[in-house]
């Protein structure tokens, strides 16, 4: 086993505070994720040397495989601001809109580019503290309730055949207005003057805090279309292809596929393909795919998601456990306490927000000591 280091994202989203707290750095500005994996785009520092070339060297000691990528893609993420709402394509709508962009010849960076490879990009987020996001489409009735209850009918032209026939097209053709660029005179001076009461308070906080960091965007209306979600830490929300969503507020520890595919729908001045996402969104109420904390000392708690992709895992340690036996390379991130991990050639002291990688060809470990261990791995369930 290796210690793994991970680099960072500056974006200013970020917090600035927790990832600098937990991993004890310096920086005053913004830090939005810490990333450990072999991103080409920011590969990660293992022993000194950029993941990826140590992979390129020796594909089968690390992955298991002569050829093929690291499989996943694991964060710390820490949010003071919403990100945008975003949807992420399927295998196949990745592999189909890579092509077409290929064959048009849109340049590989080019900021309107919406497929930058041809991976989907199901997520993952485990709550590190509370936890604020949006997710799925709400039930249909609930969304009429809401913008009749709050009076917003009247600035949404689509809201009446919307409200008649409560169906995925006549939905589309609303969000279509939600999402389109223009501002609409008077709506958000209305959303200011809505009193915070019950039973749209959370949503109305929300659309509040949306407009300080976006006054123009008619998307701030989004708690009122998707589903409102709280995390509290150690629970988990997966997010699945074509699943519309935006982290709001919080800090956890994210695994991903490894992809850039990000369509983005809103509360973002980067670009946005309104035609392209509802093709790729599910266009359906959603609810969304919660996991509780589940207590338990010296027991490996799952999270297991329905892509192969990756595998989180968690255990309060007290005493010793060896690693689950997954194959594959996995990362062992120490989140609380101290663990003494002994691998096959390696041993080390994992403090907290201390990382290790355990390469493929070494998977067996012992991990003791009195601390808090995330397992991040490929996406079988131990044998
Ligand atoms: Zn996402």
């Amino acid at each position: 086993m290796h210690r793994i280091n991970a680099v960072f994202q500056d974006y200013a989203w970020g917090s600035r505070s927790f990832i600098q707290n937990f991993l004890k750095l310096p920086q005053e500005g913004p830090i939005a994720e810490a990333w450990y994996s072999a991103h080409p785009k920011a590969p990660s520092l293992v022993n000194g040397f950029p993941f990826t070339e140590l992979i390129t060297a020796d594909p089968v000691y690390w992955l298991g495989s002569p050829q093929g990528d690291f499989p996943f893609l694991l964060k710390i993420l820490a949010a003071d601001e919403a990100l945008s709402i975003q949807v992420h394509p399927s295998k196949q709508q990745a592999e189909e809109g890579f092509r077409a962009e290929n064959l048009k010849g849109v340049p590989q960076n080019s900021p309107i580019r919406n497929y930058k490879d041809s991976n989907h990009k199901p997520e993952m987020m485990l709550a590190l503290t509370d936890f604020s996001a949006l997710c799925g489409i709400r039930r249909f009735p609930d969304i009429v309730a809401a913008f009749q209850d709050l009076g917003l009918s009247r600035f949404f032209r689509s809201f009446t055949e919307f409200q008649h026939k409560q169906d995925s097209a006549s939905f589309c053709t609303l969000y279509q207005e939600v999402l389109h660029k223009e501002k609409l005179p008077g709506l958000h001076e209305h959303l200011h003057t809505l009193p915070e009461s019950e039973p749209w308070k959370d949503e109305i906080q929300w659309i509040k805090k949306l407009i300080e960091q976006y006054p123009e965007d008619r998307s701030v209306v989004s708690p009122l279309l998707l589903n409102l979600i709280h995390l509290k830490p150690m629970e988990a929300l997966f997010l699945d292809a074509g699943i519309v969503h935006a982290y709001l507020h919080g800090a956890g520890i994210e695994i991903m596929a490894q992809s850039d595919n990000v369509l983005r729908a809103g509360l973002s001045p980067k670009h946005i393909d309104v035609p392209e996402l509802l093709k790729i969104m599910q266009k359906q109420p959603y609810s969304p795919l919660l996991y509780p904390a589940a207590p338990g000392i010296n027991m490996w708690h799952y999270y297991p998601v329905p892509v192969p992709d990756f595998l989180l895992s968690r255990i309060q340690l007290d005493g010793n456990t060896t690693l689950p036996q997954i194959p594959g390379p996995k990362i062992l991130m120490c989140i609380e306490g101290s663990v003494f991990a002994q691998g096959t050639t390696g041993e080390m002291h994992l403090h907290q927000a201390d990382s290790a990688i355990i390469p493929a060809a070494e998977p067996n470990a012992i991990l003791s000591g009195k601390g808090h261990i995330v397992l991040a791995s490929c996406g079988n369930l131990p044998s």
